[in-house]
């Protein structure tokens, strides 16, 4: 995949579920483990790469309709593979498999720095 190296590490830690979530922090004894934008939602990776109203709203943007309810429905390890295996060319010439792992690698990176910078504002998109 033609991605850029952080983001092909990214992709290898959500491939084996390494990703520091307030889920699995909890799980190692820090803190609870809630989404900071949900109210008693944990924050487990699927819910911060695709549940959470926040990833929601930027897969609505990218998702034709029709493939939207497979999409939102399926369990993690099943929408990773499917996703990783998609090489179908969107408008632009960019294969599925890159536009979801750039847009997986931005939610993870907005999401750190919303917890970690009080001045970062997550891009809007309208
Ligand atoms: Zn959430």
């Amino acid at each position: 995949m033609e991605v850029l190296e952080r983001v092909r590490y990214f992709i290898w830690r959500l491939r084996y579920g390494r990703l520091p979530t307030n889920k699995a922090c909890h799980r190692w004894g820090h803190g609870a483990p809630y989404c900071g934008h949900c109210v008693g939602v944990e924050e487990s990776i699927i819910h911060v790469l695709r549940d959470c109203p926040l990833a929601h709203d930027v897969w609505n943007h990218l998702l034709p309709m029709q493939t939207r309810l497979g999409f939102f429905t399926c369990h993690y390890h099943s929408w990773f593979q499917h996703n990783m295996l998609n090489y179908e060319k969107l408008e632009g010439g960019n294969e599925w498999r890159v536009v979801w792992a750039v847009t997986c690698y931005h939610l993870w990176l907005w999401r750190n720095k919303e917890n970690f910078d009080y001045e970062f504002v997550r891009p809007r998109i309208y």
